[in-house]
């Protein structure tokens, strides 16, 4: 016989008892033809590169981020607080991550990122994009995860139009 406690207690286990979350957040520029816009990814200048189109500084990797912390805190940033933020002056995108998480009540234990684009080749900025992102969010780097595809050229990304990328963060 089942009864209502065991459902409860069977509950609990399934979501784990409420002690852990996953949100995923995406975003994605195109290419300015500004040949003076910078190029700035998890908050280091990619020299020599055509910057992304936005009223920011076009940071999709801390946008992606943004997003994500807003899908575990309900809060959205990006979009009207951003925008004010932006016409305030305050147009490095870190600003809007360190806003995304002033509503965060959990802590941070994973971030993963998945970034597509034909150019810049991303290799040899992974590791200093990782030590901006740990710094940023206060966690380890060996607890950021961060991966650079082309798609083989299936979609604008891959085909040189812009750069998109997704976030999936882990809060407990
Ligand atoms: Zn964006």
């Amino acid at each position: 016989m089942i009864s209502e406690y065991d459902i409860i207690e069977s509950d609990k286990q399934h979501n784990g008892g409420d002690t852990m979350k996953c949100a995923i957040g995406q975003d994605s520029h195109s290419f300015s033809q500004e040949p003076d816009r910078k190029l700035i990814l998890a908050g280091v200048h990619i020299k020599g590169h055509a910057g992304l189109l936005a009223n920011s500084d076009g940071d999709v990797i801390y946008h992606a981020l943004t997003n994500a912390i807003s899908g575990i805190t309900s809060v959205n940033i990006l979009g009207k607080t951003a925008d004010l933020m932006c016409k305030a002056g305050l147009t490095d995108s870190s600003f809007y991550v360190k806003e995304a998480l002033k509503s965060l009540e959990y802590k941070i234990e994973h971030v993963s990122f998945t970034i597509e684009c034909m150019s810049p080749v991303l290799f040899p900025y992974i590791d200093i994009m990782k030590e901006n992102i740990a710094s940023l969010l206060g966690i380890d780097k060996k607890n950021i995860g961060l991966t650079a595809t082309s798609g083989e050229g299936l979609t604008s990304f891959g085909k040189g139009y812009g750069i998109m990328c997704f976030c999936l963060i882990t809060v407990s």
